[in-house]
């Protein structure tokens, strides 16, 4: 095996320019890297780095991912490339999973995470080489670390500190943008390993769950075994159940004389151990078939994949300054992503990528999605930002977000109580806030929670909305899912009834069993526990104290409020809701617990558009709680 892996790391593409690569890096503070798909940048960079020279004697290599599952894989790769365990030599570290120690020399993290970073040491003395990977991507924490990076570089040239090398990799970029922004260098790698051939669907699909199984069957019945397929879906729920459908259709299968089939789901609410369950090879003889949300679209390589099925489709977070909320819609991808999937494939071999959508579909795509600062709310970014000791509205951003949303963030900042002043200066409450990884009106309302004494159950809910739905619903077994759902639902709301999901959960002496018979996800349900864990340390860090409100979940709701206090919808006389202030029109999910009964006056969590703009995880709340605010407040 190990020499098998020496091996191959010799034909990478990557391994040809090793000098010139090295030379480049050491002529420079900050290069450009662009290679294609495959060349071999994420996992073997690091490794050429991994000498005195470029690290000193206890310097680091930190590689970011926007994603956290590319940074867990990759690191599990690197270390397997090693020879090395997981977490000595080779780490990783992403929002609540920490693989790292003293001897960490390379560290893949998130981008997110290398941020966090940054609000405790501004110039990141950890690092000797930072490697901005993927930066294509442009997600909202690549885009702020962009700027805290160039920062950190500057800041160590100006004190005479060790200089900070920067990399910026990825397979397609606007390069004199980048190059312009970073005033740095481009280094071009050549060269695909394998070809992928693409093909195109004759027709339309409206139904792409069905088509895209459809065709991975046809290859099923078709393709050599070990040949793998992975299918490209919106979220976790179309996995879930597209996951049941092929398994189904694989028993019907079964014993007709094909490869065995194993079905794999892959999505960011997937615990890590099930999420490395897709990436292992097939054994001999068999077929994987791997049905994943875009987590898998860049940086990771999951082994025996030769067909790529693209839906060309995506679950899209959209903000809306005018609602003040988040959305989660479904929608195109751009020609950028549909070759990052099509790039998936041919990896290790020669493959294939059957697109579920015509050539014209595909040309009416966008080119590049647009950075997701640009459409994302930038509260957190500007909390984070402050606590490094930037001010937002003057940060060197690639892309200035507008300023409308600027403003609706440190708008934001200052109701919560975090900034104050102009320009906006951290007070204590938001240097508090700051050390939480979570959405800054979430951090608020568990910072309220103490007040109200019910910091508990505060962590509880707060828990459980950071992961995906605990609830499942069986297409074939709806009725019996939500008689399931009712012996927790609350006429208080949502987040009620998710405390009362988590009360029973545990003292339920089988957990996996008691999940099956409530239709609960028993993996989500572990997820969140494990959120729980890391928020209560925050919170002991923090010297927050402990409390608990036992049933009574009135001052529950109360904290609720204190953060999402812009989140109100209000009942109008023809029984349809407006929110409060900009007066949007609403309408509670049918998943909501107060789906009928309609309450006066409701808080929402979020906002989900699939035609209408639904509400999401409720409470209801008194209209006398809003008086006292603003009396209290005003
Ligand atoms: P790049 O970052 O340039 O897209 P990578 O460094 O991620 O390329 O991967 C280079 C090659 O290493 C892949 O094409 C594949 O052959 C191999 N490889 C990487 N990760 C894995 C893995 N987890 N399992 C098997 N092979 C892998
Ligand atoms: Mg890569």
């Amino acid at each position: 095996m190990q020499i098998n892996i020496q091996r191959q790391r010799k034909t990478l593409p990557v391994y040809k320019l090793r000098k010139k690569l090295l030379r480049e890096i050491r002529n420079h503070d900050s290069l450009i890297i662009i290679g294609e798909t495959g060349s071999g940048k994420t996992t073997q960079i690091p490794q050429f780095l991994l000498s005195k020279e470029f690290i000193g004697e206890s310097g680091c290599i930190g590689i970011t991912q926007p994603r956290r599952l590319a940074a867990v894989s990759v690191a599990h790769r690197v270390a397997q490339e090693q020879g090395v365990q997981l977490g000595k030599l080779v780490g990783y570290c992403v929002r609540f999973d920490d693989k790292t120690s003293p001897q960490t020399q390379i560290k893949f993290l998130t981008d997110g995470m290398m941020v966090r970073e940054a609000m405790t040491d501004e110039i990141l003395s950890d690092y000797s080489v930072i490697i901005l990977d993927e930066a294509h991507e442009r997600s909202v924490q690549t885009d702020v670390l962009f700027g805290v990076a160039k920062r950190a570089q500057n800041l160590r040239k100006l004190k005479g500190l060790t200089p900070l090398k920067l990399l910026i990799m990825s397979a397609t970029m606007d390069v004199d943008k980048f190059a312009k922004y970073f005033q740095a260098p481009v280094v071009y790698l050549e060269g695909r390993q394998h070809p992928v051939e693409v093909q195109q669907s004759i027709q339309t699909h409206e139904d792409y769950v069905m088509a895209a199984l459809a065709t991975a069957f046809q290859i099923h019945r078709k393709a050599p075994p070990n040949e793998d397929i992975l299918v490209f879906l919106t979220g976790q729920e179309e996995i879930e159940n597209a996951v049941q459908l092929a398994e189904e259709a694989a028993r019907q299968l079964d014993g007709k004389g094909y490869p065995n089939l194993r079905v794999f789901p892959l999505y960011s609410a997937l615990q890590t151990h099930l999420q490395l369950e897709a990436f292992k090879s097939s054994p001999q003889g068999m077929r994987k078939l791997v049905l994943s949300t875009n987590v898998a679209e860049t940086s990771v390589t999951i082994e025996g994949i030769c067909h790529i099925i693209d839906t060309g489709v995506a679950k899209v977070r959209t903000y809306h300054p005018t609602t003040g909320s988040e959305v989660l819609k479904v929608e195109k991808i751009t020609k950028a992503q549909a070759w990052q999937r099509t790039g998936r494939a041919g990896r290790e071999r020669p493959g294939k990528c059957y697109r579920i959508y015509t050539k014209s579909e595909f040309k009416q795509m966008k080119e590049m999605p647009i950075p997701e600062i640009q459409r994302c709310s930038l509260t957190g970014v500007a909390l984070n930002l402050l606590a490094i000791g930037v001010d937002i509205t003057t940060f060197d951003f690639m892309d200035k977000p507008s300023k409308e949303s600027v403003d609706v963030a440190v708008t934001c900042l200052e109701r919560l109580g975090a900034v104050k002043g102009s320009p906006p200066q951290l007070t204590t409450l938001g240097r508090t806030m700051s050390l939480f990884p979570l959405d800054p009106r979430f951090t608020k309302a568990l910072l309220a929670s103490v007040e109200h004494g019910c910091l508990e159950e505060a962590l509880t809910v707060i828990a459980l909305l950071s992961g995906e739905s605990v609830f499942t619903e069986p297409y074939t077994k709806r009725d019996q899912a939500y008689a399931a759902k009712a012996r927790f639902a609350s006429n208080e709301g949502d987040h009620v009834t998710l405390l009362n999901v988590y009360r029973g959960y545990i003292n339920a002496a089988h957990k996996k069993a008691w999940c099956h018979e409530n239709f609960l996800h028993h993996r989500n349900l572990e997820y969140a526990l494990n959120v729980r864990d890391q928020l209560a340390r925050v919170a002991k860090c923090a010297n927050l104290e402990k409390s608990s409100c036992g049933t009574n979940t009135e001052p529950l709701r109360k904290s609720l409020l204190e953060g999402l206090a812009d989140n109100i919808a209000e009942l109008q006389r023809d029984r349809t809701y407006v929110t409060l202030g900009a007066r949007y029109p609403v309408a509670i999910h049918p998943s909501s617990t107060l789906h009928a009964s309609k309450p006066p006056l409701v808080l929402f969590t979020e906002v989900v558009n699939t035609g209408k703009c639904y509400i999401r995880g409720l409470s209801v709340i008194e209209p006398c709680w809003l008086n006292a605010k603003i009396s209290s407040t005003g």
